[in-house]
Protein backbone atom coordinates (compact mmCIF):
# COMPACT_ATOMS: atom_id res chain seq x y z
CA UNK A 1 0.00 0.00 0.00
CA UNK A 2 1.23 3.30 -1.43
CA UNK A 3 1.27 5.20 2.28
CA UNK A 4 3.71 2.70 4.09
CA UNK A 5 5.66 2.39 0.74
CA UNK A 6 6.17 5.87 1.06
CA UNK A 7 6.80 5.81 4.54
CA UNK A 8 9.42 2.91 4.19
CA UNK A 9 11.09 4.61 1.00
CA UNK A 10 10.84 8.38 3.36
CA UNK A 11 13.09 6.32 5.92
CA UNK A 12 15.60 4.75 3.17
CA UNK A 13 15.73 7.79 1.97
CA UNK A 14 17.08 9.68 5.28
CA UNK A 15 18.83 6.14 5.94
CA UNK A 16 21.04 6.83 2.59
CA UNK A 17 21.27 10.43 3.19
CA UNK A 18 23.15 9.56 6.24
CA UNK A 19 24.95 7.06 5.14
CA UNK A 20 26.31 9.77 2.68
CA UNK A 21 26.75 11.96 4.84
CA UNK A 22 28.79 10.12 7.22
CA UNK A 23 30.60 8.85 4.85
CA UNK A 24 31.53 12.17 3.31
CA UNK A 25 32.43 13.16 6.85
CA UNK A 26 34.45 10.62 7.51
CA UNK A 27 36.31 10.59 4.22
CA UNK A 28 36.61 14.65 4.65
CA UNK A 29 38.60 13.78 8.00
CA UNK A 30 40.80 11.26 6.25
CA UNK A 31 41.80 14.20 3.61
CA UNK A 32 42.05 16.76 5.91
CA UNK A 33 44.09 14.57 8.06
CA UNK A 34 46.32 13.51 5.07
CA UNK A 35 47.26 16.81 3.79
CA UNK A 36 48.26 18.00 7.41
CA UNK A 37 49.93 14.69 8.10
CA UNK A 38 51.71 14.95 3.91
CA UNK A 39 50.06 11.67 3.18
CA UNK A 40 49.22 12.58 -0.27
CA UNK A 41 51.54 11.43 -2.80
CA UNK A 42 51.84 11.45 -6.82
CA UNK A 43 52.40 8.28 -9.27
CA UNK A 44 53.56 8.30 -12.56
CA UNK A 45 52.39 6.64 -15.20
CA UNK A 46 54.68 6.58 -18.61
CA UNK A 47 52.66 7.64 -21.88
CA UNK A 48 54.78 5.82 -24.70
CA UNK A 49 55.40 6.85 -28.33
CA UNK A 50 53.87 4.01 -30.81
CA UNK A 51 56.25 4.77 -33.93
CA UNK A 52 59.20 5.17 -31.87
CA UNK A 53 58.68 3.21 -28.35
CA UNK A 54 60.05 6.16 -26.38
CA UNK A 55 58.47 7.49 -23.04
CA UNK A 56 57.62 11.50 -23.94
CA UNK A 57 55.25 11.75 -20.90
CA UNK A 58 54.52 10.89 -17.49
CA UNK A 59 51.15 10.97 -15.76
CA UNK A 60 50.89 12.32 -12.41
CA UNK A 61 48.34 10.23 -10.33
CA UNK A 62 47.32 11.00 -6.90
CA UNK A 63 47.10 9.03 -3.93
CA UNK A 64 46.86 8.95 0.00
CA UNK A 65 49.47 6.62 1.30
CA UNK A 66 47.51 5.70 4.73
CA UNK A 67 49.69 4.91 7.74
CA UNK A 68 46.96 1.83 8.05
CA UNK A 69 45.28 1.33 4.88
CA UNK A 70 47.86 1.60 2.73
CA UNK A 71 47.34 3.43 -0.96
CA UNK A 72 43.97 4.84 -1.31
CA UNK A 73 43.35 5.60 -5.22
CA UNK A 74 41.93 8.76 -6.04
CA UNK A 75 38.43 7.19 -7.54
CA UNK A 76 37.55 6.91 -3.52
CA UNK A 77 38.21 10.56 -2.29
CA UNK A 78 38.41 12.91 -5.86
CA UNK A 79 35.07 13.32 -5.89
CA UNK A 80 34.42 14.18 -1.86
CA UNK A 81 37.04 16.75 -2.09
CA UNK A 82 34.73 18.06 -5.21
CA UNK A 83 32.15 18.37 -2.60
CA UNK A 84 33.73 19.62 0.53
CA UNK A 85 35.95 21.99 -1.45
CA UNK A 86 39.88 20.32 -0.29
CA UNK A 87 39.69 19.62 -4.49
CA UNK A 88 41.81 23.32 -4.52
CA UNK A 89 44.48 22.21 -1.98
CA UNK A 90 45.05 18.48 -3.58
CA UNK A 91 44.66 19.91 -7.51
CA UNK A 92 47.37 22.77 -6.24
CA UNK A 93 49.69 20.27 -4.39
CA UNK A 94 49.52 18.04 -6.99
CA UNK A 95 50.42 20.56 -9.56
CA UNK A 96 53.35 22.13 -7.34
CA UNK A 97 54.63 18.41 -6.25
CA UNK A 98 54.48 17.45 -10.35
CA UNK A 99 56.43 20.46 -11.11
CA UNK A 100 58.53 19.88 -8.35
CA UNK A 101 59.91 16.52 -9.41
CA UNK A 102 59.84 17.21 -12.90
CA UNK A 103 62.81 19.74 -11.91
CA UNK A 104 64.22 17.12 -9.77
CA UNK A 105 64.32 14.83 -13.28
CA UNK A 106 65.42 17.54 -15.44
CA UNK A 107 68.33 18.65 -13.20
CA UNK A 108 69.48 14.79 -13.07
CA UNK A 109 69.49 14.86 -16.38
CA UNK A 110 66.56 13.41 -17.47
CA UNK A 111 65.13 15.35 -20.65
CA UNK A 112 62.56 15.03 -23.52
CA UNK A 113 58.99 14.79 -21.52
CA UNK A 114 56.53 16.04 -20.02
CA UNK A 115 54.62 15.62 -16.85
CA UNK A 116 50.71 15.45 -16.93
CA UNK A 117 48.59 17.19 -13.82
CA UNK A 118 44.71 16.20 -13.56
CA UNK A 119 42.70 19.48 -13.56
CA UNK A 120 39.16 19.49 -11.49
CA UNK A 121 36.06 21.16 -13.60
CA UNK A 122 36.00 22.86 -10.10
CA UNK A 123 39.59 24.25 -10.70
CA UNK A 124 38.22 25.94 -13.93
CA UNK A 125 35.54 27.67 -12.85
CA UNK A 126 37.45 29.61 -9.91
CA UNK A 127 39.52 30.93 -12.46
CA UNK A 128 42.59 31.40 -10.68
CA UNK A 129 44.60 28.40 -11.76
CA UNK A 130 46.61 30.42 -14.70
CA UNK A 131 47.88 32.52 -11.89
CA UNK A 132 48.49 29.48 -9.49
CA UNK A 133 49.95 27.88 -12.90
CA UNK A 134 52.74 30.55 -13.60
CA UNK A 135 53.30 30.92 -10.32
CA UNK A 136 53.86 27.57 -9.57
CA UNK A 137 56.28 27.03 -12.68
CA UNK A 138 58.12 30.20 -11.62
CA UNK A 139 58.93 28.74 -8.38
CA UNK A 140 60.44 25.80 -9.77
CA UNK A 141 62.17 27.45 -12.15
CA UNK A 142 60.52 25.41 -15.01
CA UNK A 143 59.74 26.02 -18.50
CA UNK A 144 55.85 25.69 -19.34
CA UNK A 145 57.00 22.96 -22.21
CA UNK A 146 57.54 20.42 -19.62
CA UNK A 147 54.21 20.68 -18.40
CA UNK A 148 50.79 19.32 -19.70
CA UNK A 149 47.40 19.65 -18.02
CA UNK A 150 44.80 17.47 -18.74
CA UNK A 151 40.58 18.81 -18.74
CA UNK A 152 38.06 16.82 -19.11
CA UNK A 153 35.18 17.51 -21.46
CA UNK A 154 32.59 18.93 -19.62
CA UNK A 155 35.12 20.87 -17.28
CA UNK A 156 36.01 22.88 -20.92
CA UNK A 157 32.69 22.75 -22.14
CA UNK A 158 30.56 23.90 -19.39
CA UNK A 159 31.32 27.69 -20.06
CA UNK A 160 32.86 27.96 -23.43
CA UNK A 161 34.06 31.32 -23.07
CA UNK A 162 35.88 31.21 -19.98
CA UNK A 163 37.50 28.16 -20.75
CA UNK A 164 38.70 29.93 -23.86
CA UNK A 165 40.43 32.52 -22.44
CA UNK A 166 41.71 30.28 -19.58
CA UNK A 167 43.54 27.70 -22.23
CA UNK A 168 44.57 30.57 -23.60
CA UNK A 169 46.61 32.05 -21.14
CA UNK A 170 48.12 27.89 -20.72
CA UNK A 171 48.63 27.99 -24.03
CA UNK A 172 51.20 31.77 -23.71
CA UNK A 173 53.12 30.21 -21.28
CA UNK A 174 54.05 27.33 -23.20
CA UNK A 175 51.61 24.27 -21.65
CA UNK A 176 50.38 21.63 -23.09
CA UNK A 177 46.72 20.78 -22.92
CA UNK A 178 44.65 17.68 -23.37
CA UNK A 179 41.51 16.53 -23.36
CA UNK A 180 41.10 13.34 -20.85
CA UNK A 181 38.79 10.74 -21.01
CA UNK A 182 37.79 11.48 -24.21
CA UNK A 183 34.48 10.39 -26.21
CA UNK A 184 32.63 9.83 -22.36
CA UNK A 185 31.52 13.61 -22.55
CA UNK A 186 29.94 16.05 -25.01
CA UNK A 187 32.27 18.09 -26.91
CA UNK A 188 30.65 20.88 -29.54
CA UNK A 189 33.25 19.86 -31.95
CA UNK A 190 32.64 23.95 -32.64
CA UNK A 191 34.02 25.07 -29.63
CA UNK A 192 36.86 22.06 -29.57
CA UNK A 193 38.18 23.25 -32.58
CA UNK A 194 38.70 27.14 -30.91
CA UNK A 195 40.83 25.54 -27.99
CA UNK A 196 44.55 25.75 -28.22
CA UNK A 197 44.85 21.75 -27.25
CA UNK A 198 47.38 19.68 -28.04
CA UNK A 199 46.43 16.10 -27.63
CA UNK A 200 43.22 13.85 -27.44
CA UNK A 201 42.86 10.94 -24.90
CA UNK A 202 41.05 7.94 -26.00
CA UNK A 203 39.22 6.80 -23.00
CA UNK A 204 39.88 3.27 -21.73
CA UNK A 205 36.48 2.45 -22.44
CA UNK A 206 37.06 1.99 -25.72
CA UNK A 207 40.41 0.36 -25.85
CA UNK A 208 39.07 -2.58 -23.44
CA UNK A 209 37.70 -4.17 -25.97
CA UNK A 210 39.49 -3.48 -28.96
CA UNK A 211 41.14 -6.91 -29.37
CA UNK A 212 36.94 -8.36 -29.59
CA UNK A 213 34.75 -8.24 -32.30
CA UNK A 214 32.60 -4.80 -31.90
CA UNK A 215 32.41 -1.63 -32.77
CA UNK A 216 34.94 0.16 -30.34
CA UNK A 217 37.53 -0.48 -32.98
CA UNK A 218 35.42 2.31 -35.23
CA UNK A 219 34.99 4.30 -32.73
CA UNK A 220 38.52 4.78 -31.81
CA UNK A 221 39.33 4.61 -35.69
CA UNK A 222 36.55 7.94 -35.82
CA UNK A 223 38.23 9.55 -32.90
CA UNK A 224 41.53 9.40 -34.17
CA UNK A 225 40.05 11.07 -37.59
CA UNK A 226 38.69 13.73 -35.89
CA UNK A 227 42.12 14.49 -33.65
CA UNK A 228 44.00 14.69 -36.96
CA UNK A 229 41.29 16.47 -38.41
CA UNK A 230 41.89 19.15 -35.59
CA UNK A 231 45.65 18.61 -35.52
CA UNK A 232 46.40 17.18 -32.56
CA UNK A 233 48.18 14.26 -31.27
CA UNK A 234 46.52 11.24 -29.83
CA UNK A 235 46.90 8.97 -26.61
CA UNK A 236 45.02 5.58 -26.13
CA UNK A 237 43.88 5.13 -22.00
CA UNK A 238 44.32 1.72 -20.54
CA UNK A 239 46.07 -0.39 -23.11
CA UNK A 240 46.36 -3.99 -21.06
CA UNK A 241 47.38 -6.19 -24.08
CA UNK A 242 49.58 -6.69 -26.97
CA UNK A 243 46.57 -6.97 -29.32
CA UNK A 244 45.02 -3.39 -28.03
CA UNK A 245 48.81 -2.22 -28.74
CA UNK A 246 48.79 -2.99 -32.25
CA UNK A 247 45.53 -2.42 -33.70
CA UNK A 248 46.20 1.02 -32.50
CA UNK A 249 49.34 1.31 -34.34
CA UNK A 250 47.47 0.29 -37.34
CA UNK A 251 44.54 2.64 -36.73
CA UNK A 252 47.17 5.24 -36.33
CA UNK A 253 47.24 6.52 -32.54
CA UNK A 254 50.18 8.16 -31.85
CA UNK A 255 50.66 7.46 -28.03
CA UNK A 256 49.33 4.96 -25.77
CA UNK A 257 49.31 4.90 -21.49
CA UNK A 258 48.78 1.55 -20.06
CA UNK A 259 49.50 -1.65 -17.85
CA UNK A 260 50.81 -2.80 -20.59
CA UNK A 261 53.86 -0.57 -20.92
CA UNK A 262 53.53 -0.19 -16.91
CA UNK A 263 51.07 0.50 -14.05
CA UNK A 264 51.65 3.86 -12.81
CA UNK A 265 54.79 3.99 -10.25
CA UNK A 266 56.47 6.24 -7.36
CA UNK A 267 58.83 9.02 -9.07
CA UNK A 268 62.32 6.48 -7.85
CA UNK A 269 60.31 3.51 -9.76
CA UNK A 270 59.30 5.84 -12.68
CA UNK A 271 63.28 7.08 -12.91
CA UNK A 272 64.56 3.39 -15.05
CA UNK A 273 62.08 3.86 -17.67
CA UNK A 274 62.85 7.96 -18.25
CA UNK A 275 64.53 9.36 -21.26
CA UNK A 276 68.26 10.43 -20.37
CA UNK A 277 69.72 13.30 -22.16
CA UNK A 278 72.81 12.21 -24.20
P1 LIG B 1 42.49 9.47 -15.46
O1 LIG B 1 43.10 10.82 -15.45
O2 LIG B 1 41.70 9.08 -16.65
O3 LIG B 1 43.71 8.48 -15.19
C1 LIG B 1 43.81 7.18 -15.73
C2 LIG B 1 43.41 6.14 -14.72
O4 LIG B 1 43.46 4.86 -15.35
C3 LIG B 1 44.34 6.02 -13.53
O5 LIG B 1 43.57 5.62 -12.39
C4 LIG B 1 45.27 4.89 -13.94
O6 LIG B 1 45.89 4.24 -12.85
C5 LIG B 1 44.29 3.99 -14.63
N1 LIG B 1 44.95 3.12 -15.61
C6 LIG B 1 46.06 3.36 -16.33
N2 LIG B 1 46.34 2.34 -17.14
C7 LIG B 1 45.39 1.41 -16.95
C8 LIG B 1 45.14 0.11 -17.52
O7 LIG B 1 45.86 -0.39 -18.37
N3 LIG B 1 44.04 -0.54 -17.07
C9 LIG B 1 43.21 -0.01 -16.13
N4 LIG B 1 42.16 -0.73 -15.76
N5 LIG B 1 43.40 1.21 -15.57
C10 LIG B 1 44.49 1.90 -15.99
P2 LIG B 1 43.71 6.32 -10.98
O8 LIG B 1 45.15 6.63 -10.70
O9 LIG B 1 42.97 5.50 -9.99
O10 LIG B 1 42.99 7.71 -11.19
C11 LIG B 1 41.61 7.77 -11.44
C12 LIG B 1 41.17 9.16 -11.81
O11 LIG B 1 41.35 10.06 -10.69
C13 LIG B 1 41.98 9.79 -12.93
O12 LIG B 1 41.53 9.29 -14.18
C14 LIG B 1 41.66 11.25 -12.72
O13 LIG B 1 40.41 11.58 -13.28
C15 LIG B 1 41.55 11.35 -11.21
N6 LIG B 1 42.79 11.92 -10.67
C16 LIG B 1 43.97 11.34 -10.39
N7 LIG B 1 44.87 12.21 -9.91
C17 LIG B 1 44.24 13.41 -9.87
C18 LIG B 1 44.63 14.74 -9.49
O14 LIG B 1 45.78 15.03 -9.09
N8 LIG B 1 43.68 15.72 -9.60
C19 LIG B 1 42.42 15.45 -10.07
N9 LIG B 1 41.53 16.47 -10.15
N10 LIG B 1 42.03 14.23 -10.47
C20 LIG B 1 42.93 13.23 -10.36
MG1 LIG C 1 44.13 11.94 -16.65
MG1 LIG D 1 41.49 9.32 -18.50
MG1 LIG E 1 39.20 9.31 -15.70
Amino acid sequence: NAKVGGKNSFRFFTKRMNEHSQRLLTIGDDLRRAVAERLLTLHYQPQVDLGSGKVVGVEALIRIDHPQRGLIPPGEFISVAEENGMIFTLGEWALDEACRQRRRWLDAGFDDFVVAVNVSAHQMARGDLPEIVARTLAGHRLDGRYLELEFTESSLMRNVGKSLSLMQQFHAMGVRLSIDDFGTGYSSLAYLKQFPLDKLKIDQSFVRHLDEQGSDALIVQAILALSHALGLTSIAEGVESLAQQNILRELGCCEMQGYLFSRPLTAAAVESLLPRRT
